[in-house]
């Protein structure tokens, strides 16, 4: 059994009844416990991954399996699952038992998936590279003295090393796309609204999205098939009809327009990253596409937009842990002020509490005006740019990141290099579009390298289409 084969290929042989959900468990199972030392899960559902596989298994043999049957899913510890632990990465919820089911978890076991276990993640979902975790650094499954990227990180490695199927991670400024890049696999965020945020723990309200991680882009349209859709415990899920993602899979980009940003492919972008992605481009001429210049004028802004806003939602969705009502609270404490600011301080790790002061201050009464309202009117632009580069082609091509996975540490005492690795991922968040990260080779270390496909609002076919095409095409 290959452990990192697709889906779809396991899938063949489970109805063949060549295999069964419980020896698969089994298998991400122990690789699970070999590779423990990459610190990918914080928690591991053993005997319940396993008694759910077998009435799978059950369900295979009558004929009344889900469209995800056996699929052997993770999850990031910031969804939550009704019993279990969901520490969002941080002391601060160190003990906070989940007393729901985030709707895609349900959505995910009413198709007959196996949760394995919750994935370990930048504290609150706030990183690039799965340092800032309460529970100690994600490693790189090829080089262990690199970051896997974040802050999805634990969901991202647990694919990329065999360890699941495929997982859910949260994509708020990139933290699907960019770790799937870093570490050669798919990830796919989809569009602002497509999917319920339902159970998801708050990061910025405006921007965060979840998605799947898979090992081809076949499956990460299997996962989003039964994931996306109206909910009515999220009023800001999108009441737009659910197309059929698996046939619109059909490798034909003959005619079709794909636009690249002149902002994206300055002279800064590094060579063995343009060389790997003009061979993607090559491809998609081979197969008939056209290649149009496009122009994303106010691209030199979505860094500094980005983490005012997303910053300044953060610092009023993290209001909640105070001490009192639940989460960590201080043992050290004498009146109430000291409830607040102890349980604060010492619950909450130092990006998040970066994150908070500075979204405090863009929001404060003074500063208002000119960071956080400009910021927002700076978002209408860049809304409109893609608005605009799309009446001219059909989905966007650019790198997912400026480098390819860097050393552990490199840049954890330089919070502005951190996010500056975002460059490439924060505006699809930013304009609420889809984006997807698809392997594009690698370095001249083996290091791999991931290129991004943009599309409109609601178009994922368009971007699973090309991904797919792209995949199956060398
Ligand atoms: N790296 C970005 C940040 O730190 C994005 C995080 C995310 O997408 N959750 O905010």
């Amino acid at each position: 059994m290959n452990i990192q084969e697709s889906y779809d290929t396991y899938r063949k042989r489970l109805f063949q009844q060549e295999e069964t959900v419980e020896a698969r468990v089994a298998e991400h199972l122990s690789v699970i416990t070999k590779r423990k030392n990459l610190n990918a899960f914080l928690s591991v559902f053993e005997k319940d991954s396993l008694l759910h596989a077998k009435g799978i298994d059950a369900k295979i043999k009558k004929g009344t399996a889900g469209s995800l049957a056996g699929m052997v899913i993770a999850i990031k510890d910031v969804l939550s699952m009704k019993g279990t632990v969901t520490t969002c990465g941080s002391k601060m919820l160190e003990h906070f038992e989940a007393v729901y089911d985030a709707t895609v978890i349900k959505n995910l076991r009413a198709a007959d998936a196996v949760v394995i276990g919750k994935t370990n993640m930048d504290e609150f979902a706030m990183g690039s590279s799965g340092e800032n975790s309460a529970y100690g650094v994600t490693k790189h499954p090829l080089d262990e003295s690199r970051v896997p990227g974040g802050s999805s990180s634990g969901s991202c490695v647990a694919v990329a090393a065999g360890m699941a199927t495929t997982s859910l991670g949260t994509d708020t400024g990139g933290s699907i796309r960019q770790p799937a890049g870093l570490c050669g696999i798919v990830g796919l965020k989809p569009t602002y609204g497509r999917v319920s945020r339902y159970g998801l723990v708050a990061f910025a309200s405006s921007f965060d999205q979840i998605g799947p991680f898979a090992n081809s882009v076949r499956d990460a349209a299997r996962v989003l098939q039964v994931i996306a859709g109206k909910d009515e415990n999220d009023s800001t899920s999108a009441n737009v009809p659910v197309p059929d993602y698996l046939s619109a899979l059909d490798r034909n980009v003959k005619g079709m327009k794909i636009g690249l940003p002149k902002e994206y492919f300055s002279d800064v972008l590094n060579k063995e990253i343009r060389s790997a992605i003009d061979k993607k481009i090559d491809q998609l001429k081979k197969g008939g596409a056209e290649i149009v210049e496009v122009s994303l004028p106010n691209s030199e802004f979505t860094i500094s937009t980005y983490y005012i806003l997303a910053t300044a939602e953060a610092s009023s969705n993290l209001a909640r842990y105070d001490g009192a009502r639940y989460g960590f609270r201080s043992s050290n404490v004498s009146d109430l002020n000291s409830v607040y600011t102890k349980s604060r301080s010492e619950g909450f790790g130092d990006e998040v509490k970066r994150r908070i002061m500075l979204g405090t201050y863009v929001l404060s009464s003074g500063y208002y005006d000119a960071y956080y309202r400009k910021a927002q009117q700076v978002r209408h632009l860049i809304q409109n740019d893609f608005n605009d580069a799309f009446k001219k082609v059909d989905c966007i091509l650019t790198p997912i990141s400026p480098t390819t996975a860097f050393k552990l540490g490199e840049k954890m005492n330089d919070p502005l290099q951190m996010y500056l690795n975002d460059i490439y991922t924060v505006s699809a968040n930013l304009a609420g579009i889809p984006g997807i990260s698809v392997p594009a080779g690698v370095d001249a270390q083996g290091l791999p390298i991931g290129v991004q496909l943009l599309g409109k609002q609601f178009d994922e076919p368009m971007i699973l289409k090309v991904g797919d095409f792209l995949e199956n095409n060398n």
